[in-house]
């Protein structure tokens, strides 16, 4: 807050003097590795000295602050011309030069700069920040040990993006996944069949993240690849758990993202985590948007003939909500419809969903295909999917999607109402 303050009035100061404020953003390298291999008062001294040496690079009048982590700010008021931030950042990363030393052991640690200048970048303190924040992230991409200036083309959303990747792409070693069961059951009895699993991403900075946030990314960088392989061997792994523990056969659904179609391992992914963990290949389904059907990129028809001949069972996910023809209904081996929410939402309220709902339950069964309601959440709604003869139902009314211990225990309960 000192800091925040400082740079307020460094930039009333430059606005009377016609000056310029350099605002820089420092993030230690590497700094992660170091706390956990040799331990979090090796990081502690580390950062008590990293402190110092930038310090020793500053006039009296500049302000180092840390701002959690390993990040520090430097504030540089009075400058005359913008260069002299560039002369001060590698000053500092000159003295990130020699070896550190920590537990008797010499540690070379570097840091990455961004760089933001008032008033050519900005003139409002928040900006600035975020302007040198972005500057940083790109000195990180050039490669440790760099500086950057900011340039209006870093936005802030590729910040985001670049950050919440690298974070991704150290969740799984991190085993910051989890998966959510939500149950599916039958709508007329309300007995349990199977449940869908929904993945989740535990991080320590962002908290539960949920997956509408995340899969996106995943799926433009490529990192869908390992983390469904993930999800399907977990997944399967839970099923055959439930069996023990119950002595009932559960099924398990499995969102499949239309990018690990791509993927020409994917077949073989799906056998594997079937063959690992014993699951019978009748109890899995795999969750298909589709979006799938759209992108002709990909060889669907043979991949869903493939995974349909091995007896895995396949559904249309968020059915209704796709621009695709129905005729793909015909032409692949599709077991089960999923009418997306947003129709289920409103049955009791709209005539015409109600109507849309109707018209589905019966040209799924015309065709063969079993039907699922997603997104019930009050009585009323089951009342109405039971008259109309949808065959199961998923949603808030009868259990939100659990960590596994808590669905283990709903599975106790349920069985014993049965
Ligand atoms: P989805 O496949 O349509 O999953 C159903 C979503 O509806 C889940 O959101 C679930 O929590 C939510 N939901 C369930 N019952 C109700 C209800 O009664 N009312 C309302 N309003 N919502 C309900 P969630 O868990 O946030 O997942 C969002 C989406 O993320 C999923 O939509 C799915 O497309 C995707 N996703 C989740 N897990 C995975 C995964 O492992 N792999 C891939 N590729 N995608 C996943
Ligand atoms: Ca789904
Ligand atoms: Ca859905």
């Amino acid at each position: 807050m000192l800091a925040l303050d400082r740079l307020k009035l460094a930039l009333a100061q430059a606005r009377r003097e016609s000056s310029l404020v350099g605002v820089m953003f420092l993030d230690l390298d590497n700094f992660k590795h170091i706390n956990d291999t040799l331990g979090h008062d090796a990081g502690d001294n580390l950062l008590i000295e990293a402190a110092r040496r930038i310090s020793s690079c500053l006039r009296g009048t500049s302000t180092v602050a840390r701002l959690g982590g390993d990040e520090f700010l430097v504030i540089l008021p009075g400058l005359t011309g913008p260069e002299a931030t560039s002369q001060v950042a590698e000053r500092i990363l000159k003295t990130f030069a020699p070896p550190y030393l920590l537990n008797g052991q010499e540690v070379f640690v570097t840091t990455s700069i961004g760089i933001s200048v008032f008033p050519n970048d900005s003139d409002n303190s928040g900006t600035l920040l975020q302007h040198a924040d972005a500057a940083m992230y790109q000195a990180k991409h050039k490669g440790k040990s760099a500086y950057a200036l900011f340039a209006p083309e870093m936005t802030e959303v590729s910040h985001e993006r670049l950050q919440m990747e690298s974070l991704m792409r150290r969740a799984l070693e991190q085993k910051e996944f989890e998966l959510y069961y939500q149950p599916i059951v039958r709508t007329e009895s309300g007995q349990l069949c199977s449940a869908e699993a929904l993945l989740r991403w535990n991080n320590p900075g962002m908290g539960m993240v949920m997956p509408d946030r995340f899969i996106p990314l995943a799926e433009e960088t490529g990192l869908i690849t390992p983390i469904g392989e993930w999800v399907l061997r977990e997944a399967c792994l839970a099923a055959i758990r439930w069996k023990e523990s119950t002595g009932t056969d559960i099924g398990i659904s499995v969102n499949v993202s239309p990018r690990q179609f791509r993927d020409p391992g994917f077949v073989d992914t799906v056998m594997n985590a079937l063959k690992a963990s014993g699951l019978p290949p009748q109890q899995l389904e795999l969750e298909i948007t589709e979006r799938l059907i759209l992108d002709n990129t990909i060889e669907t028809a043979d991949i869903l003939r493939q995974l349909d001949q091995s007896g895995i069972r396949l559904s249309v996910d968020d059915f209704g909500t796709g621009y695709s023809a129905l005729s793909y209904l015909k032409s692949y081996p599709f077991d089960t419809l999923k009418i997306d929410k947003s129709f289920v939402q409103d049955v009791m309220k709209e005539r015409e969903d109600a109507s849309l709902v109707k018209a589905i339950i019966n040209m799924a069964h015309s065709l063969g295909l079993s039907v699922i309601a997603e997104g019930v959440e009050e009585e009323a709604q089951t009342h109405f999917l039971q008259q109309e003869g949808c065959d199961y139902s998923q949603g808030y009314f009868y259990s939100r999607p659990m960590p596994e211990n808590e669905f283990q225990e709903w599975l106790k309960t349920n069985h014993r109402a049965l």
